[in-house]
C-alpha cells in the first residue's frame, strides 16, 4: 500500500475556481487529473476501477483522505438506498485497510472514517481522518464537531445497517445539525473532557497522540 506522502507545496492552494467548485472532486472518478493528489488507486474484484483515494487539499489532521467510489452518481449519504450496498461494502473494506495500514506505518491511533451528513462537496466520498486534528486548516470548532458529532459524521457501519433496515439512511434535520455543530460542547473524542476554545481542545489532543 502507498505510502503517506501529502504534495505538501500546494496544499491550502484552491485550484483556479469556477462556479462549480463544488464538482472538483468528478475529475478523480475519471482520467484526467493531477495524479499527485492520488494516494491510491482501487480496482473492485473483477478488476474494475472501484474508487480513487486522494490527499484533501484542506487536510484538517496530520493524515487525511478521501475515498471516492467511482461508479456511483450520489451526491449527499440521504440519497445511498440498498442497491448501493455491495459497491459501499467493498469501499468501507478497503477504507478500513487504508486506515489500519496508515496507522501501523505511521505508529498513529486508527483514523476515523466518516461521511459528512451535509457535504460541501458534491461527489460522494468517505473521510478518512487521523484523530490530532493537529492541522492550521482546522481553524473553527464547528470543523472539529463535523468529524466527531456522530449524526453528523456518519460512519461505514451506521450506513451500512440503516440500509440493510430501512433501505435509506436516517439523517437529522439539518436545521438541528447546524445548531448541534454550532452549539454543542467542544468535547475531546478520547475522553470525552469538555474546552471552551479549540485552541486548548488542540493542545490536549497532543497528549493522546
Ligand atoms: P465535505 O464535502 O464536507 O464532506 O468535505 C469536502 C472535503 O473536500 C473537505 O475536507 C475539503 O478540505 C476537501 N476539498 C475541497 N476542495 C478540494 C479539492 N479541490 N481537492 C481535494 N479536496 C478538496
Ligand atoms: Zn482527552
Amino acid at each position: 500500500m502507498a505510502l503517506y506522502l501529502p504534495p505538501t507545496e500546494d496544499l491550502g492552494k484552491s485550484e483556479i475556481h469556477n462556479s462549480n467548485w463544488t464538482r472538483l472532486l468528478s475529475k478523480y472518478k475519471g482520467v484526467d487529473h493531477d495524479p499527485k493528489w492520488v494516494y491510491m488507486y482501487v480496482n473492485d474484484f473483477d478488476g474494475h476501477p472501484l474508487a480513487t483515494v486522494i490527499y484533501d487539499r484542506f487536510p484538517k489532521a496530520m493524515v487525511h483522505l478521501l475515498v471516492i467510489p467511482v461508479n456511483i452518481d450520489v451526491s449527499r449519504p440521504d440519497q445511498f438506498r440498498r442497491r448501493h450496498l455491495p459497491l459501499l461494502k467493498q469501499v468501507h473494506t478497503i477504507a478500513k485497510q487504508i486506515a489500519r495500514t496508515i496507522s501501523i506505518k505511521l505508529d498513529i491511533p486508527m483514523p476515523i472514517m466518516g461521511y459528512h451528513a451535509i457535504p460541501s462537496m458534491a461527489d460522494i466520498h468517505l473521510h478518512i481522518i487521523s484523530t490530532d486534528f493537529d492541522s492550521p486548516f482546522l481553524k473553527r470548532a464547528e470543523h472539529y464537531k463535523s468529524f466527531t458529532d456522530p449524526d453528523y459524521f456518519l460512519s461505514p457501519e451506521k450506513i451500512e445497517s440503516n440500509l440493510i433496515n430501512y433501505d435509506f439512511v436516517h439523517i437529522i434535520s439539518s436545521d438541528a445539525l447546524k445548531r448541534q455543530l454550532k452549539y454543542d460542547p467542544l468535547m475531546c473524542l478520547n475522553c470525552g473532557e469538555e474546552f471552551t476554545s479549540l485552541k486548548d481542545l488542540k493542545m490536549h489532543l497532543g497528549m493522546h497522540n
